[in-house]
């Protein structure tokens, strides 16, 4: 089934808000085994958005609208899709006792424009809205459907998936059944060239890869009759990828984040960890302390932007900042050991480079960054070159750092295995 998103709404053709909405719609869609082929952004006028309506009518078997569901004179979005399809309006009654209901809960009196969020088009599949008041709505329309949610992402994320998904599930002939591969370490290119096969490949198995703050994340669809077939389908393949890719895949499963994958093997090697921040200002202590649990293993975060900051708090010499620059593999190196000793961890992290958009020079341009990590005494320092702006780089050497924390932390545990074994 082709599917294709509408958003509506001025503010984003003008850049005032981000249309967070098509990202998270065209990710789900994607996840469901849906393709979508269009994605259009259009003003609150009827006529435009009209037209759209119908061109998308034409083209995909599903039109999921987002926005101008509101009570306000410019949220026409339900009016102009029920026009498109010659639907009527009329009040609903249980519509208006659920608006009713949210706003007694928040001591607060319905207005008379809200009355106009419980007008719904005839034999419209309401969809109730547990975050605010607009519903939102189905419309089936011969073999398609057309599919109303409100703009704001909190009130459409939870209508969705609370709502829409079982609809589509059941919709759809097939059980789509999907898993996630999560890498680090390799960039998106090196991954397509890996798995080129398996990418290119039509069958019933689908492997689409995207680029992921500095991640590679691979999606692996199947579609078939019944869920356990669709798993058994993306079991090998997922299995396949990581033979393939080694153990530059960090997790497989949805919800674990780099930095979990992080803490996990800290906690699982009963080690502990610091951070020395320069140029990342405190973003990788901020990352790791975003993981349940990490207070076991987190002992301190440094933030040393300056060199006095970077003498003073971690003990790197005036002699070494003197001779090789504040960005350089010698102050990093005594930022890890000074750190790792100050804090009595097992694991260090230290981060010193030059974010732009100014103090860069030919011989130490912008992004160039020097990233450096400690596991039990073992240091390895690393030189890197990052592309993009003072945002971008900053979230890739954060990126980078953890992911050099990741593989220090494997090699040096696969040889205290190995040592073990050996000795056994
Ligand atoms: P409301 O009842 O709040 O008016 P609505 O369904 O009419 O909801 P809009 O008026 O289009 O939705 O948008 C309301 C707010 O929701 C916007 O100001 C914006 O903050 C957010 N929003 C709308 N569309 C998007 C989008 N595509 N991506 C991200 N945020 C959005
Ligand atoms: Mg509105």
């Amino acid at each position: 089934m082709l599917t294709e998103t509408i958003f509506v709404g001025t503010e984003l053709l003008l850049g005032n808000i981000v249309n967070t909405n098509a990202a998270y719609l065209a990710g789900q869609l994607a996840g469901l085994g849906l393709t979508t082929y269009y994605q259009t952004a259009v003003g609150d006028n009827e006529e435009r958005l009209s037209g759209c309506i119908k061109q998308a009518l034409e083209r995909s078997d599903i039109v999921i609208l987002s926005g101008g569901l509101g009570p306000t004179q410019d949220d026409i979005t339900k009016e102009t899709a029920a026009k498109v399809l010659g639907r009527k309006m009329s009040k609903d009654e249980r519509t208006v006792q659920r608006i009713e209901a949210y706003f007694d809960k928040r001591g607060r009196k319905m207005t008379e424009n809200n009355f106009r969020q419980a007008m719904i088009p005839k034999d419209a599949i309401i969809l109730d809205n547990d975050n605010g008041t607009a519903p939102g709505m189905i419309m089936e329309e011969g073999d398609k459907v057309m599919i109303l949610l409100p703009g704001p992402p909190t009130e459409l994320k939870e209508m969705f998936e609370k709502r829409v998904i079982p609809y589509l599930k059941k919709k759809s002939k097939d059980v789509i059944y999907s898993a996630m591969v999560k890498v680090c370490g390799r960039s998106e290119s090196e991954v397509a060239e890996l798995l080129k096969d398996l990418i290119e490949q039509s069958g019933a198995v689908t492997v689409a890869p995207y680029a992921k703050n500095c991640e590679v994340h691979l999606r692996v669809t199947a579609r078939a009759t019944k869920e356990q077939e669709a798993r058994a389908l993306v079991k090998p393949v997922v299995k396949d990828i990581k033979g393939r890719l080694g153990d530059s895949v960090y997790t497989t499963h949805e919800d674990t984040t780099l930095e979990k994958a992080v803490v996990d093997l800290l906690l699982a090697n009963e080690l502990t960890i610091t951070t020395v921040e320069s140029c990342t200002g405190g973003l990788i202590a901020g990352r790791l302390i975003n993981v349940p649990g990490v207070s076991e293993i987190f002992k301190s975060g440094y933030v040393t932007y300056s060199n006095k900051a970077k003498r003073k708090a971690v003990g790197v010499k005036h002699k070494t900042l003197d001779k090789y620059g504040a960005v350089s593999s010698q102050v990093v190196h005594e930022m890890v050991t000074g750190a790792l000793a100050l804090a009595h961890a097992d694991v260090a992290i230290a981060v010193s480079g030059i974010a732009g958009p100014d103090g860069g020079t030919e011989e130490k341009p912008v992004g160039l960054v020097y990233i450096g990590c400690s596991v039990c005494g073992v240091v390895t320092v690393k030189e890197y070159h990052l592309k993009g702006n003072r945002e971008k780089i900053r979230e890739c050497a954060v990126a980078e750092a953890l992911i050099l924390t990741r593989r220090c932390m494997l090699e040096y545990c696969s040889k205290v295995t190995f040592g073990k074994e050996k000795g056994k």
